[in-house]
């Protein structure tokens, strides 16, 4: 456990002041990392946002019945988080608690053609081990710098595919109620960047997913053109949460089309810029503050809707 000085600026809520002394109290039952006000802007691609009040870092289904017992004791605020991709985290951070989920299970498994993955694995890790096994069916998440859970919460995918594709179970535990759940079939209903079956405590621990043996130097080649062709379109040179919006897909342009038509190509706002290369990617040119980036993010959405009519939706999410 580490220690954090309270600001007397912004207090925290009752809520994560009784979590906190749960926490204290009851620390020694949790296997995992418990930390005070950790700075979260070193657990976002962003590396952007203040600290959370509380955070930890779960090992285990055990380590998460222990969060469940300490969120209904406090009914503190708790935010799920992967590997931060997808996420921008207010300057003054977090009033709660949040679990970050990369150690829950980071085991891969083949069993016959279904490949069972932890939560935590990082889609890198899976791809670089698809690469050497022969495993095809994952080319589609090449160059998502996210966790497994991540994916299916935002059913990530490139023009390769979607996580929804190939994904035949997750399962799930519950952060109110503590019980473990199953989504397979007809329920794991997902649409362009989103899932429609996870609910708000949920916490994806495992998931399966349909696999095709094949050559490993197959299975290699489309992995290394597609991050070839990743990195020459864009901004890897900078932390970035990836696109910020969804493309506008009722209006049959891309959101980086939208940006360009308002002529935002490389507009910068404090140290948070419109990517040069693409426009979509809103990037940290290097001490960037969250609300210089949420002000670029309003000012597209709101010269897209008066000038050309179209409502912008994000694909990151904000946390604080
Ligand atoms: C450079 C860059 C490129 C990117 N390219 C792409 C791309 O090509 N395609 C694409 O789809 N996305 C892309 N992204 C976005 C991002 O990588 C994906 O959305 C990814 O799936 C997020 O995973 P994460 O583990 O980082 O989740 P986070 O960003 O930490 O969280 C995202 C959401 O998932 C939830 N979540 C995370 N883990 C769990 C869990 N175990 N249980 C329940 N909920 C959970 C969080 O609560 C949050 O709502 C890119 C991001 C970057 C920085």
């Amino acid at each position: 456990m580490s220690v954090e000085m309270t600001n007397p600026q912004n207090p925290p809520s009752p809520e994560t002041v009784a979590a906190r002394k749960w926490c204290e109290e009851n620390g020694s039952r949790f296997e995992g990392q418990l930390t005070f006000g950790e700075n979260l802007a070193k657990h976002t691609y962003y590396r952007i946002g203040g600290p959370a009040r509380i955070f930890c870092i779960p090992k285990s289904v055990a380590d998460l019945d222990w969060i469940r017992e300490c969120v209904s004791h406090s009914k503190v605020d708790a935010f799920i988080l992967g590997l931060g991709s997808n996420i921008l985290v207010a300057d003054g951070g977090y009033d709660g608690l949040v679990i970050k989920t990369s150690r829950i299970d980071i085991s891969i498994t083949l069993q016959g053609d279904r490949l069972r993955v932890g939560s935590g694995v990082a889609v890198s890790s899976l791809l670089r081990r698809a690469a050497q096994e022969g495993w095809s069916g994952f080319e589609m998440l090449t160059g998502v710098p996210g966790s497994i859970g991540g994916v299916i919460t935002m059913n990530a995918g490139t023009h390769l595919g979607e996580a929804r594709d190939r994904i035949r179970k997750v399962e799930t535990f519950n952060l109110s109620t503590g019980v473990l759940r199953v989504i397979e079939g007809a329920d794991l209903q997902f649409e362009y960047r989103k899932n429609h079956f996870l609910t708000r405590d949920e916490v994806i621990t495992h998931t399966e997913w349909e696999v095709t043996l094949s050559e490993p130097a197959q299975v290699k080649a489309v992995i290394d053109e597609t991050l070839a062709r990743r990195k020459a379109s864009q901004p890897t040179e900078y932390p970035s949460c990836g696109s910020v919006f969804k493309n506008p897909r009722d209006h049959g342009i891309h959101a980086w089309q939208v940006i360009e038509k308002l002529q935002l190509r490389g507009h910068r706002i404090g140290n948070a810029q419109i990517s040069e290369k693409h426009p979509n990617f809103i990037v940290n040119l290097g001490g960037a503050l969250a609300s210089d980036v949420r002000a670029l993010i309003d000012l597209v959405k709101s010269r897209a809707k008066a000038e050309l009519g179209i409502e912008m939706h994000e694909e990151v999410k904000f946390l604080g």
